[in-house]
């Protein structure tokens, strides 16, 4: 019997587990910091040993196989151990995909991933495919194939659970686009950080595909320098291609053997330039699975969003109020204030990783009328933005924040909780931050 070894006992954790017990492995479950009990009482339940608040090396270095979670950095010392062990460490998609056969989708990218994996599973599953959306989102790939194995996945990937992958292999890949983010794990390297995006590709052969942002200047001038084996199908939103999606007077196009005209982009369920792209990365998995073209165009024009990405939460007084609280970079707020008609009071700040607000300027120039300031720290945005809007406000809470917005805006206009910032400082995490926000709204 191999003896599996799972660090932390998060969603990617759990789910190897369940899925190594049910495929015959010897599991040990260890997690550095305490395991929530609900986690504790199933893995118990399995007969799962697990031990919680450390790692105790005999028990882990003794591994066959090592399934590392996508939150611990390769520079724990538990992982160093590993590695110079020679003990193979693998993230959880690596491990799940050897029990499937299944036709892979796997979508990622600094922004946009959430939504256009959720727009693609919706798209196929209107198409009438036996589909289930996973991975970095919602259940982990572990733990559906655990429960039942499907014929279709749609998996959100992230760099992380790339990192660690040695065989896996999507028959689709998408890359929606790249920008700097996460930084801190890649040695402040940005190429570190592209590499790790584009190892999505790195299994594929010439029968796969590979998705990609034709106006992303950082994966043109990649790809330039990684070898793809796949066939390339890219999507513009500035130029007709000749094999992939693009926009022709307002009409989504998408090109394989033949050309078709798929919608007017107008009839979008998802507004704003990114949501456009998002469409066409959809669209063009879809097209590929063999989707009926009036099944992808009704299934686009119905499709409502994620929570917390440009989400409409209500109009008072003529106002609408816009939660966007999953915005925690700089390039997720620049498609945010480019979606905006009206003019716009903005929430923005929390705790920055480094970013550069210089390309905000013109948008916020051109859109904003107040800044409200959210956050323990709010020098930075103060400083950016103080020469370009006359209305700036500190708050350091959501209730504080809406209150303000709310005397702020007239009729007509826009209030945008779009920080650019992770939300740790004042919020547990991006999902409080939204909620805080639409209840302080709903209770104006
Ligand atoms: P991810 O899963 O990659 O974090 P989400 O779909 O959750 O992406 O969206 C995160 C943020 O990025 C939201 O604020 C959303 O409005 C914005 N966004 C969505 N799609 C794109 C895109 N293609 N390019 C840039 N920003 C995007």
């Amino acid at each position: 019997m191999k003896r599996l070894v799972v660090l932390g006992a998060g969603e990617s954790g759990m789910g190897t587990a369940l899925l190594g017990k049910q495929k015959k492995y010897e599991v040990f479950v260890s997690d550095f910091g305490k395991i929530k009990e609900t986690n504790k009482d199933v893995l118990t339940h399995l007969e799962i040993e697990w031990e919680e608040n450390g790692h105790t090396e005999a028990k882990v270095l003794s591994a066959d196989l090592v399934m590392k979670s996508p939150g611990i950095p390769d520079t724990a010392p538990i992982v160093q151990k590993l590695l110079e062990a020679n003990i193979l460490v693998i993230s959880e998609i690596e491990f799940a995909a050897k029990f499937t056969e299944a036709v892979l989708v796997g979508i990622t990218g600094s922004n946009g991933k959430t939504t256009t994996a959720t727009l693609t599973h919706q798209l196929l599953k209107d198409g009438g495919l036996d589909v289930a959306l996973g991975g970095n989102v919602g259940t982990s790939f572990a733990g559906l194939i655990a429960v039942k194995d499907t014929p279709h996945y749609v998996l959100e990937l992230s760099s992380f659970q790339l990192d660690g992958i040695v065989e896996f292999r999507p028959h689709i890949a998408v890359l929606t686009n790249i920008t700097p983010d996460h930084l801190d794990r890649y040695d402040h390297d940005f190429s570190k950080y592209i590499a790790a995006k584009f190892r999505i590709a790195m299994n594929q052969g010439p029968e796969d595909y590979f998705i990609y942002d034709a106006d992303d200047a950082v994966i043109s001038e990649a790809l330039e320098h990684h070898s793809i084996r796949s066939q390339l199908l890219p999507f513009s939103v500035s130029k007709p291609l000749e094999q992939g999606a693009y926009i022709e007077n307002d009409q989504l196009i998408i090109t394989l053997q033949q050309k078709q005209h798929i919608m007017p982009i107008n009839a979008l369920g998802l507004q704003g330039q990114h949501n456009t792209k998002n469409a066409m990365a959809a669209a063009t998995v879809a097209t590929l699975l063999k989707i009926r073209k009036a099944t992808i165009r009704e299934s686009l024009s119905n499709f409502q969003g994620v929570e917390h990405r440009l989400e409409k939460v209500l109009k008072i007084n003529n106002v609408m109020y816009v939660n966007d609280s999953k915005a925690t970079n700089v390039n997720a707020t620049f498609y945010a204030l480019d979606s905006m008609e009206t003019a716009t009071v903005w929430i923005v700040g929390g705790v920055d990783k480094g970013n550069d607000y210089t390309s905000l300027l013109p948008l916020v120039n051109e859109k904003v009328k107040a800044i409200i300031c959210l956050g323990v720290d709010n020098e930075k945005i103060i400083r950016q933005f103080s020469n370009v809007v006359d209305m700036m406000v500190e708050t350091d809470s959501m209730h504080e924040a809406v209150q303000v917005a709310y005397r702020l805006a007239e009729r007509g206009e826009t209030v945008l909780l779009s920080p650019a910032c992770a939300s740790f400082d004042l919020f547990k995490n991006y999902e409080d931050r939204g909620r805080q926000f639409k209840e302080a709204v709903r209770h104006l």
